[in-house]
């Protein structure tokens, strides 16, 4: 028989994780406004603007090779070598008849000259040259637009500018970025049975470990983390910090107080500030989650267990703040599927997202359970590079199956 504390039991009456994840990316509208900031200073925000190229890029064709520039139409044979360009010093005579040019790579490729041979290709003696490779126009020649063509959209709006992002918006010249503002993400740890760092443990008190991962969750995601403390299991002190919360941030996110003990109590005193849904997920870590809206902010309340705290995070609360921040999609983490190296135990009910690494076998990579299940065995999932995301119905999956991996690694 199913019972309060059977991990496994379905409930039909709970939301699926794609139900939820629905109602809460539809509640995540772009931002309104946007800022002008430098380039470097633009790291990880959206791109609220197209990038156009003004020019072909590159502009001129430049040697991809250290080597010779010659004129192929010159036929076969040996030339004579009558200069050199080298990147930033561009040659300026002319190329005569059998004549050739030193030329390195990055260098432009003067009129006339329409293939560079690697040096290893060839053999000099005084000025002349000898070529061991046949001589093809056009070879080892970087054109002028290989990469984008002149008013060619570079880097679109809602782009989120990663390093490679913004080094193409170094590569068109800009110094400055028209970007979406940083979200403001306030945060806090709700439970009586939480102690801040540094302090020591009385009897029944644990550290609190969400805070801090909150913080550097939201860190790597370009948001800017309002961090509000630990908030005793208090009407008072959790309206006080809905309430402050509301004024400075985009976004709240609490943790812990969602369970079904807490749920009623916590979920009045959230009808009274604004209007959220608690919700019971059919998943596995996470069961509860409350969202909703408390003044202008939006609100999450995640269920506390520090595991469920992360997966809850990755599963609805960066879809969410990456649309918000004016991201174009994928908001979800990237997925793909991959055979799992061992048997996975579960059980049929709830969609269960089992902490997993990556392994090389001679079959290519696989994946495999990584640390205890449990969704308070947080070493394991500090160990985890994937999430292994394991069909509702499913029981028992057998070493060798398919199954879908979510990788975090590079995001966590
Ligand atoms: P709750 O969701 O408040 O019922 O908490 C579920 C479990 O997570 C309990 O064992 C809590 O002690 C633990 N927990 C809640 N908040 C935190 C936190 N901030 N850091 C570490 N563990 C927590
Ligand atoms: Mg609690």
């Amino acid at each position: 028989m199913a019972t309060c504390c059977d991990d496994n039991e379905h409930d039909p009456a709970a939301k699926s994780v794609a139900e939820a994840l629905e109602i809460i990316l539809a509640a995540a509208s772009p931002p309104s406004h946007s800022e002008v900031r430098a380039l470097d200073d633009a790291s990880d925000r959206v791109l609220a603007e197209d990038l156009r190229t003004e020019q072909p890029i590159p502009a001129w064709p430049n040697s991809a090779m250290d080597g010779y520039g010659l004129r192929c139409s010159d036929g076969p044979g040996s030339r004579r070598c009558v200069g050199a360009a080298f990147a930033g010093h561009p040659f300026t005579g002319e190329l005569g008849p059998g004549e050739c040019i030193r030329i390195m790579t990055g260098a432009p490729v003067p009129a006339h000259v329409d293939c560079v041979v690697p040096q290893e290709q060839c053999e000099r003696q005084d000025d002349r040259v000898e070529f061991r490779s046949a001589l093809r126009p056009g070879a080892n020649i970087r054109q002028a637009g290989d990469d984008l063509p002149a008013g060619a959209v570079a880097l679109a709006r809602g782009t989120l500018l990663r390093p490679a992002a913004l080094g193409v918006a170094a590569s068109l010249g800009r110094t400055e970025l028209r970007v979406y503002p940083a979200l403001r993400v306030a945060f806090f740890s709700t439970g009586d049975e939480l102690q801040g760092l540094g302090a020591p443990l009385a009897a029944g008190q644990i550290y609190d470990s969400n805070r801090h991962m909150l913080r550097a969750l939201l860190g790597r995601l370009g948001c800017q983390p309002l961090d509000l403390g630990r908030v005793a299991d208090e009407p008072a002190a959790i309206r006080q910090a809905l309430t402050e919360a509301a004024a400075m941030a985009d976004v709240i996110l609490s943790t812990g107080g969602v369970s079904v003990g807490e749920a009623d109590y916590i979920s009045a005193l959230l009808q009274e500030l604004g209007q959220v849904s608690f919700w019971k997920m059919n998943m596995k870590p996470g069961r509860p989650l409350a969202f909703g809206t408390i003044g202008s902010a939006h609100f999450f309340g995640l269920p506390g267990n520090p595991v469920s705290t992360v997966v809850t995070f990755y599963e609805f609360v960066r879809p969410f703040l990456l649309k918000r921040m004016g991201k174009t999609e994928p908001w979800t983490v990237p997925s793909l599927r991959l055979p799992c190296a061992t048997t996975l135990k579960k059980k049929p009910g709830r969609t269960d997202f089992q902490r997993g690494r990556l392994v090389a076998t001679a079959e290519g990579w696989q994946v495999a359970p990584v640390g205890a299940q449990s969704s308070h065995i947080l070493s394991g999932l500090a160990q985890a590079q994937c999430l292994m995301v394991l069909p509702a119905e499913a029981g028992d999956i057998p070493a060798g199956s398919l199954v879908e991996v979510q990788l975090l690694e590079g995001l966590v």
